[in-house]
């Protein structure tokens, strides 16, 4: 028998987010974003399912080749790319869109083939400081791409929010003032709003938003659940009880001895751990779900296990169902409870894991 540590991955929910991501950006062209293998839950099954989508969003060629591959047809934009010159024949023969965010990039727009105009989108740092031209120099920078025959004629304009998951935020704020001010007067399509910013900054919205997040039913804000947010989270990490026992008090629990036993209780052993993209530093109280009531994770997660306080289930036995996050235990609490974001844990390492879609 394999490993009982499995991903469920709802597709009948990704679809309900799109809708909601829908309602809230109803005039909008929607990009889903679909980078690092959709954010650990497989690029092929989402994209297929997401028939709607106006474009998609990945990271680098290759993701962009796995698109193809499945037969998605809608358009996909290379957020951070081209990385070099010798992706562009490539990029041409796929019809991908690419973002240009460097002066480095421009000689080996020059150097392209000229059969093939590409749909360029420029980016602008506002404020994030990661990637994009300065305010100052996107006019030329337009210019100048507007000379290059690999790019075509309605380059679009884009940049990236640093923390619009602060409700009211001054940086937020001033990015968006930046950007309107850079961009006055060119006629273009235009695109600002990651998930946070679909929520919670309606002037952000453009002609195009960008969902990661919340396509996959999770909330980027801890403050805000993704229930109360009308989303359904689409991955379900689960597991099993492979073992139960009764240990006395004073009796420590895993590596390091780390957690003592207050009193005699029973203790269940699950499969799964670090090694099935559990996080290792998930404190003592981290919640798990067995037989869907709430019990408490205990001691460190190890690499094919993790044991949890039963005083909450004391009737729970070997083969009994456990959920580690996804239906009924928001990935956002998890994330908290690791210190960590929920887009680590979603993207986590499950190369060992099956994954079954419901
Ligand atoms: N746009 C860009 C350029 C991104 O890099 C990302 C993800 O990091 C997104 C949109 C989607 O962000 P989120 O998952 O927060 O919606």
């Amino acid at each position: 028998m394999s490993r009982p540590a499995s991903v469920v991955i709802n597709l009948a929910a990704l679809e309900s987010n799109f809708q909601r991501v829908r309602q809230l950006a109803p005039r909008q062209k929607i990009m889903a974003v679909v980078k690092a293998d959709a954010y650990g839950h497989g690029i092929g099954r989402i994209a297929r399912r997401l028939a709607q989508a106006d474009a998609f969003g990945v990271a680098c060629l290759e993701e962009a080749r796995q698109l193809r591959d499945a037969g998605i047809r809608q358009p996909i934009v290379l957020l951070e790319g081209p990385f070099s010159a010798d992706e562009l024949p490539a990029i041409q023969q796929l019809d991908l869109e690419i973002v240009i965010h460097h002066p480095q990039q421009f000689p080996m727009l020059a150097a392209a083939g000229r059969d093939h105009a590409l749909r360029t989108w420029l980016k602008i740092d506002t404020g994030m400081h990661r990637l994009g031209f300065p305010p100052a120099e996107v006019a030329a920078a337009r210019e100048q791409l507007l000379g290059y025959a690999a790019v075509s004629r309605d380059i679009r304009l884009m940049t990236h929010l640093a923390s619009a998951n602060e409700p009211g935020d001054a940086l937020t704020t001033r990015q968006l003032q930046t950007f309107a001010d850079c961009t006055a007067g060119m006629v273009a399509e235009r695109s600002i709003a990651n998930s946070a910013a679909i929520l919670d900054w309606p002037d952000s919205h453009g002609d195009w938003v960008r969902p990661g997040l919340l396509l996959y039913g999770v909330s980027p804000n801890v403050q805000r659940p993704s229930l109360d947010e009308g989303l359904q989270p689409v991955m379900t990490f689960a597991s099993q009880l492979i073992s139960v026992k009764r240990l006395h008090k004073g009796d420590t629990v895993g590596y390091g001895a780390t957690w003592t036993c207050p009193e005699d209780m029973p203790v269940g052993i699950i499969a799964a751990g670090y090694g099935d993209g559990y996080p290792r530093h998930a404190r003592s109280g981290t919640p798990i779900l067995v037989n869907g009531q709430r019990a408490a994770m205990i001691g460190v997660a190890s690499m094919d296990m993790l044991a949890v306080d039963l005083r909450n289930a004391p009737t729970a036995q070997v083969g009994d169902p456990v959920v580690l996050w996804g239906d009924g235990l928001p990935v956002e609490e998890i994330a908290d409870c690791a210190g960590t974001i929920p887009y680590e844990l979603l993207c986590g390492d499950r190369k060992r894991t099956r994954f079954h879609e419901q």
